[in-house]
């Protein structure tokens, strides 16, 4: 059998429970409530460590020049401009009338807002649901005219 075809399967939700639980531990949540979901968490955390195994938070800190590391401030302006650039890729696919490169730019999108996220320690389960709950009380359009 080709190595390609080596078994690397997804976990199941069987094993993916106990990580879960343990993140659900992690979380602050009101006594009482359901535990919200770990979804956008864990695939966040993934895409994060694969990020930086392939190199793009080797700036993360630099050298002052005393030689000292100091956290790179422009870092997460850098990766929300990169986040940009997956939204042009992806209207370039929509005028180009390309639906599969338009389906990969969007994945890149979310692919980029996850990683982010997760760097920036931003809980997506919580903020998407808590953002939700806020736009669903909003008038039609937001009030706006488009
Ligand atoms: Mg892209």
């Amino acid at each position: 059998m080709p190595d390609r075809f080596v078994d690397v399967r997804d976990p199941t939700a069987d094993e993916l429970e106990p990580v879960a639980e343990t993140i659900r531990d992690l979380r602050v949540y009101g006594v009482g409530d359901p535990p919200p979901p770990v979804i956008l968490l864990l695939l966040g955390r993934e895409i994060h460590e694969t990020a930086r195994s392939k190199g793009f938070y080797k700036t993360e800190f630099l050298r002052t020049p005393t030689g000292l590391p100091a956290f790179n401030t422009s870092l997460p302006a850098e990766k929300l401009a990169l986040i940009h650039e997956e939204v042009s890729e992806t209207l370039k696919a929509l005028r180009d009338d390309d639906r599969e490169k338009e389906a990969e730019e969007v994945a890149d999108i979310v692919i980029r807002v996850l990683d982010y996220a997760a760097w920036r320690g931003i809980d997506l389960d919580i903020e998407v649901e808590k953002k939700m709950a806020k736009n669903r009380t909003r008038p039609h359009l937001h009030g706006r005219k488009f």
